[in-house]
């Protein structure tokens, strides 16, 4: 299933986020039988959870929900899920919120360009292999080896952009 979610694909536009979390978890679950990797109940769920909407959550609100629910897992199966799902590329970790979200497409290995409002907090995921190629060229040219790229960029959204401008 090779979706290709770009910008045009704003996450702020008003849509249906549950086929967002079902596409979500039947890509996440293909991809692991794929490469005969466990899809357990807890990574499971906390692929989920991170898919609750478009906007990074962080461990701590991860581990408060599924305090809540019968589900008590342990801190550290949470954060082993949430490695696992990183290792994975299912979930990218965004270093300069410490949370996460959800990978809209998980298919391929990428380095992830991700467009953070800083307003409503939604994160829209780039994942354009010609910005990578340009930045790990450029990297070579001076003589260094890119091995992972996070391109986290700061700004507002569509939709809070709009709504800034008619307040
Ligand atoms: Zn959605
Ligand atoms: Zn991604
Ligand atoms: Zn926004």
């Amino acid at each position: 299933m090779a979706m290709n979610h770009l910008a045009s694909t704003t996450n702020t536009s008003p849509h249906d986020h549950s086929d967002c979390v079902q596409t979500a978890l039947a890509t996440a679950e293909q991809l692991c039988r794929h490469r005969g990797l466990r899809f357990t109940a807890i990574r499971q769920r906390v692929l989920e959870l991170v898919w609750d909407s478009h906007k990074p959550i962080g461990a701590y609100d991860i581990l408060e929900t599924l305090g809540r629910e019968s589900t008590s897992a342990a801190p550290p199966t949470v954060y082993r899920a949430l490695d696992f799902l990183i290792e994975a590329g299912l979930v990218h970790r965004l270093d300069s919120l410490n949370a996460f979200v959800g990978c809209p497409d998980p298919g391929k290995r990428h380095a992830g360009q991700f467009l953070i409002c800083t307003r409503c907090r939604t994160v829209t995921e780039l994942s354009d292999p010609e910005i990578e190629q340009l930045i790990a060229g450029k990297a070579a040219a001076g003589g260094f080896t890119a091995m992972r790229q996070m391109l986290e960029i700061e700004g507002l959204c569509n939709h809070c952009r709009t709504t800034a401008q008619s307040a």
